[in-house]
């Protein structure tokens, strides 16, 4: 499941309930002036997961 610090440019990323499509644009390293201030990883546990329909998105290869 992805975190937003693992999803890269490009990389789509697709539920697999609704067929819902996600395409990243900007990741947050080059967002931010620091991605270790990553603002939803600074505790593992509560890492931010992108989810939809409830379940976890899938990268689409
Ligand atoms: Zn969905």
């Amino acid at each position: 499941m992805p975190s937003c610090n693992e999803m890269k440019k490009g990389e789509v990323y697709a539920c697999g309930e609704c067929g819902l499509e996600l395409k990243v644009v900007k990741e947050c390293k080059d967002a931010a002036e620091n991605a270790e201030t990553c603002a939803c990883c600074g505790e593992e546990d509560i890492c931010c997961d992108i989810t939809c329909c409830g379940e976890p998105l899938v990268i689409k290869k």
